[in-house]
């Protein structure tokens, strides 16, 4: 199944055309993308008995789609979790996850443009992970069984800020408006061959400048539930950002950071790609 957010109303996505799930169900889910991850069994068994080929009666327009998961309770997001980025970054692999959030006023959909805040702004393309249910203490066996499904997010992030105080506290670098562009679709699990196993590569300017495969994740997206879920409930809706590979702008030599005109693609293999252009600084 892939489902989406067209203009604020929660789609399944067949190749270019949409099915309204509130319309095609007779109202029996509820029109808001949040509401409905909160019934996400039920949906997937729904969905699962088959919907009828003219249900998919609206054209997708890309420039339409909001985040898959617009208001997110909780956002993790996993720093140094590729071994290539951890030693680009002057770091040994960790022995647990580095966890920190974005917060999530600054989740957008998959197309837009991001305002370039003062400062040394980088690119991350992470696979991001939603929560299908509440889960705590789950085993890593069974973690993906709470997963609703996997969608593509940039952990865009502000270097100065990020690095600033002593520790230094990712959080705020990370959570300009705009910062955490998720979508275009959220796929769910079984729609991979190996949902541990996708391409993953980020593109700046037509330039491939980040490209690996998610099996290289030192902690992968079950065994991230597992932790997270071994202190924290998770909920429906929640997102983790799963880390991203190496190639950030910060890391090379000279360093690159965004500018007005440039455009960022994120892609992984059977979900798409997300694609933003940046403008500013203003002021
Ligand atoms: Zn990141």
């Amino acid at each position: 199944m892939r489902l989406a957010n067209l203009g604020g109303h929660p789609v399944l996505v067949d190749g270019d055309r949409a099915a309204d799930i509130a319309v095609a169900s007779e109202n029996r889910f509820p029109a808001d993308p949040m509401a409905l991850l909160e019934r996400w069994d039920e949906l997937t068994d729904w969905a699962g008995s088959g919907l009828k080929r003219d249900a998919y009666d609206i054209p997708v327009d890309p420039d339409a789609l909001g985040a898959p998961v617009p208001r997110p309770r909780q956002v993790f997001a996993v720093a140094l979790n590729y071994p290539p980025h951890a030693a680009e970054a002057g770091f040994t692999p960790p022995d647990d996850p580095l966890v920190f959030t974005k917060f999530p006023t600054c989740i957008t959909g998959p197309r837009t443009t991001v305002e370039l805040p003062a400062g040394k702004v980088d690119w991350e393309v992470e696979l991001v992970a939603v929560v299908g249910r509440h889960t705590h203490h789950v085993s890593e066996d069974r973690a993906w069984e709470s997963v609703a499904g996997l969608t593509i997010g940039q952990d865009i992030s502000e270097r100065v800020v990020q690095a600033a105080g002593k520790p230094a506290q990712f959080s705020l670098g990370k959570s300009f408006p705009g910062f955490g562009p998720t979508g275009p679709v959220l796929v769910t699990p079984d729609e991979f061959a190996d949902p541990d196993d996708l391409e993953i590569a980020g593109i700046l300017n037509g330039d491939v400048v980040q490209q690996d495969r998610t099996k290289s994740m030192i902690f992968p997206v079950p065994e991230l539930i597992a932790r997270l879920s071994a202190i924290v409930p998770l909920l429906p809706g929640d997102v983790i950002f799963t880390g991203t590979p190496a190639g950030v702008g910060n890391r090379m030599n000279p360093p690159r950071y965004l500018t007005e005109g440039d455009e960022l693609v994120s892609r992984i293999s059977g979900i798409g790609e997300i694609r933003q252009h940046f403008r500013g600084p203003t002021g």
